[in-house]
């Protein structure tokens, strides 16, 4: 999607450096990391959020990803999150998982 500001970090249009990246999805350091550890977790193709998957081997591929990323970066303890919705926190409408760690991380969230 040409407005998208993920879908140019997914094909490089934005230079990024990857912390993970394989032909279905990439993941990078948020811009404004609210832990010491925060990457967004993305698939290359266009899908505006959890709302809008249609197959479900998107999620697949994600939850992979993060579990090679988790695994080779030593991260035990960490928190995913998907916002869906602007109501719900969403402002980048493509669909991405946040993984968090590196400081406790209370429940119930904000
Ligand atoms: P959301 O609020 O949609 O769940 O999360 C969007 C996240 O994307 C935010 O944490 C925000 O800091 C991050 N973000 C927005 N634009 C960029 C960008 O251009 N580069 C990176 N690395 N992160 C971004
Ligand atoms: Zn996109």
């Amino acid at each position: 999607m040409t407005d998208c500001i993920f879908c140019k970090i997914a094909n490089h249009e934005i230079p990024t450096t990857p912390v993970f990246e394989n032909d279905k999805v990439i993941a990078f350091n948020d811009l404004n990391p609210q832990a010491p550890t925060h990457i967004l977790v993305i698939p290359k193709q266009h899908v505006a959020s959890v709302s809008d998957v249609k197959d479900l081997s998107v999620m697949q591929d994600l939850f992979d990803a993060i579990q090679q990323i988790t695994t080779k970066n030593n991260i035990k303890d960490f928190r995913t999150v998907i916002n869906t919705g602007s109501g719900a926190g969403q402002t980048v409408f493509h669909l991405h998982i946040h993984i968090l760690a590196g400081r406790p991380l209370l429940w119930p969230p904000g």
